[in-house]
Formats: structure tokens, C-alpha cells, sequence
């Protein structure tokens, strides 16, 4: 059984918003029994871009997490009455007429993807446009306007999808909670790891220092390498939170540089000066 999937490029969102205002255009005052009732003017964002600022000046990256619902296969808002159910194709669905009233029903999502509707006493939440897919779309209205191609909704079977999770790298958000997500990140490590960055120059010459090795250890393993650009600057990334990490720099003709250091948070370790050997 196919079944549909979002996959977001956390690389390649650029913060633009089109897929939020795609979703207002869709689904504000208009209703789409029985999936959807008519979302508010303003408060609910359906279509929620998180923003993450990583490292320090000037060595500083920004990412963003477009975050809808994530259509969840261990789902913890489902509710026995049918409230809000899951679909045999994935989609996650809050029945506008039986969830009537079920405030409770918005904290039940640890995403926080569910939103109240004050004037219509309703939870509701991104529905994966299904009254569109349900005419024949294959696009939701935020993957179709998505200028870089940062949201795709792709239909397959759990095979099939395995396949290009393993292909691509995906990675659900916060998998930790056991949810099971059918929205599923590429380059989450821009959101949820930590780099460690520095620019590095010669103290005899003052120059940058171009093509230096740089080699992060834990625990005596290497984890990760790189190499300065000619500006003298590296960046090494996709590192675990919180781990304390041995950094060393070399280049020919100088003093190895090492220093250990706890990445609670990506660190610019700032300049580093190279003695000459
Ligand atoms: S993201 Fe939240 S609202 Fe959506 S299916 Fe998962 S638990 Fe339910
Ligand atoms: S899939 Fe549809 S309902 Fe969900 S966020 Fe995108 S535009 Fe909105």
C-alpha cells in the first residue's frame, strides 16, 4: 500500500515563507468537509518555519525547520473515537465535526503542530491537503510553490520508502519521541548537531593559513575532518551535542595546534596562530 510522505531539505529552505502563505492561501476561510474547517485569520501556523541560529561571529550559520504536522505513524493525538484518525495512506486526519470542543486535544501533539480555534471551538492542523490529493494532486499547495525545491511529497510503500531514506539520509525530527514521522529531513544535522569552526593563521607571516588539516577526535576516535579555505577559516560539522572533543591543526612547517574543548553549542574557537616548527 503507497502511502504519502513529505521530505524536507532543511539545506535548502531559505526562509522565504511561500509554503506558509501557500497553506493560509488554501485553508484560511475556506472549509473542505469533511477533512478541514476553515482556518482562522491569524494565530495558527499550519506550516511552521523554525529558526536556529548555530556558532558565533563571524563564523555563523542559520538554518531552517519547516515543521507541519508530521503525519506521525505512532501517532499520540489518535483518539478512540475517532476524533482525529489515521488514514491508509498516512495522512493524519482531525474530523472537524467530532473533534468539536476537544481543546485537550492540542496538547496531545509533542510537536506542537495542533493549534486551537477559538471561534470554532477546534483543534485542527495541517491535513496534507488531502481534499487536493483526493482530486488527483501530487502536490501539497506548500511542496508546489517551494521555489528550491526544499519540500517534495512523495507517494510509496514502506519498501520503496526505505530505500530512498537510506539513499538520501533522511532523518525524522526528534525521533527520540517514538512517533514515527512520515515527514522526514535532509541535512537535519544543520538543526539538531553542532560544529566546531575557527580561523587560522601563521604567526611568523601573519598570513591565513590555507589548507591546514584539521582532525576532531573523541575518545582518541576521529570523528571529524576538514580543512581551512583561503581564508584560513574551517568548519566541522555534524557533531554530537554536549560531547567533549579533542581539536588539532597542522601544517607543514609548524607546531601542531590542539585544544580540547565541550561543543554544548556550535563554538568559533576564533584565531588560531601557528608557530613556526
Ligand atoms: S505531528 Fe502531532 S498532530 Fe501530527 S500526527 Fe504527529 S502527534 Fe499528531
Ligand atoms: S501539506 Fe497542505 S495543509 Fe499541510 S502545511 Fe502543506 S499546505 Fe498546509
Amino acid at each position: 500500500m503507497k502511502k504519502w510522505n513529505l521530505i524536507i531539505d532543511v539545506g535548502l529552505c531559505h526562509d522565504c515563507n511561500d509554503c506558509f502563505l501557500a497553506d493560509k492561501d488554501e485553508f484560511v476561510g475556506n472549509d473542505f468537509p469533511p477533512y478541514s474547517a476553515a482556518q482562522p485569520w491569524s494565530g495558527h501556523r499550519w506550516m511552521n518555519i523554525e529558526r536556529k541560529e548555530r556558532g558565533q561571529y563571524p563564523l555563523v550559520q542559520v538554518a531552517y525547520l519547516p515543521m507541519p504536522c508530521m503525519h506521525c505513524d505512532h501517532a499520540p493525538c489518535l483518539t478512540p473515537d475517532g476524533a482525529v484518525y489515521k488514514r491508509e495512506d498516512g495522512l493524519v486526519i482531525i474530523d472537524p465535526v467530532k473533534a468539536k470542543g476537544r481543546e485537550d486535544i492540542v496538547e496531545s501533539c509533542p510537536y506542537g503542530a495542533i493549534y486551537w480555534n477559538e471561534e470554532a471551538s477546534l483543534p485542527q492542523k495541517c491535513t496534507g491537503c488531502v481534499h487536493l490529493l483526493e482530486e488527483g494532486w501530487s502536490e501539497t499547495r506548500c511542496s508546489q510553490v517551494c521555489p528550491t525545491g526544499a519540500i517534495r511529497l512523495v507517494l510509496a510503500d514502506d519498501t520503496e520508502m526505505a530505500r530512498i531514506i537510506a539513499a538520501e539520509g533522511l532523518e525524522p525530527f526528534r525521533a527520540d519521541l517514538g512517533t514515527k514521522p512520515r515527514v522526514l529531513y535532509k541535512n537535519l544535522y544543520r538543526w539538531d548537531k553542532v560544529f566546531v569552526a575557527a580561523s587560522v593563521a601563521y604567526e611568523d607571516t601573519d598570513e591565513c593559513a590555507e589548507n591546514a588539516q584539521v582532525r576532531v577526535a573523541e575518545g582518541g576516535t576521529t570523528v571529524g575532518e576538514g580543512a581551512t579555505n583561503n581564508y584560513g577559516e574551517f568548519t566541522v560539522d555534524r557533531l554530537e551535542p554536549d560531547g567533549r572533543y579533542e581539536v588539532s591543526v597542522t601544517a607543514a612547517g609548524y607546531k601542531p595546534y590542539t585544544v580540547e574543548v565541550t561543543l554544548e553549542k556550535s563554538l568559533n574557537l576564533g584565531l588560531i596562530l601557528l608557530q613556526k616548527a
